[in-house]
């Protein structure tokens, strides 16, 4: 598959469409067994999920509640280390068992963050969902609950995943790979 470049950035393909999509159903397969008795609440970790969760939740069952928050710490290609919060369903998460779905879980700072907000805001239990995780960068001891991907340090775009906002759309994930030499 062919290089593409984003705003002076070289990236190669890293995860093709069609592994993702066996991975997707492996995920749901865990899931529908785990939550056999009961789903959790699903919040989808906007805007980088939205593509991950529309095709891991297509499939389930109508009475499971699906809402959403936006969070962000990236500028670029890094982490500003800080998490700034766009919006947070606070109303609905009160003694409720919660699922975050994540695209890519990098130092796990958000991950970290939102746990400890939604359970200091009522909440039951919150697991995790993620495509994507990065071991080499996670500074905490509990992983995410569910993980699709393990990758290495690098900074990867697609299938929702963007850089500066752009490369959202594409249907594979891609990796950086080197500068633009102009
Ligand atoms: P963390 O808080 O775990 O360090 O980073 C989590 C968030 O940073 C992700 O939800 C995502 O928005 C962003 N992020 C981390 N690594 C990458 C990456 O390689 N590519 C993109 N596009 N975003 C990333």
């Amino acid at each position: 598959m062919k290089n593409i470049e984003i705003d002076g950035l070289c990236f190669g393909t890293l995860i093709s469409k069609e592994e993702i999509s066996k991975k997707v159903k492996f995920l749901y397969d865990t899931l529908l067994i785990n939550y056999k008795k009961k789903w959790p609440l699903c919040l989808v970790v906007l805007n980088g999920a939205a593509v991950f969760a529309n095709e891991l939740l297509q499939n389930i069952g109508s009475e499971v509640e699906i809402s959403s928050l936006k969070v962000y710490s990236y500028k670029g290609l890094n982490s500003t280390n800080k998490i700034t919060v766009d919006y947070i369903p606070y109303n609905l998460i009160k003694n409720r068992n919660i699922l975050l779905i994540e695209d890519i879980v990098d130092s796990g700072l958000t991950l970290d963050f939102l746990k400890s907000e939604l359970i200091n805001h009522g909440a039951n239990r919150v697991e995790c969902v993620t495509l994507l995780f990065k071991p080499s960068k996670y500074q905490y001891e509990i992983k995410p609950n569910y993980i699709g991907f393990n990758i290495g340090d690098e900074f990867v775009v697609g299938y929702g995943m963007d850089f500066n906002e752009k490369g959202r759309s594409l249907k594979n994930i891609y990796k950086n790979t080197i500068h633009k030499i102009n």
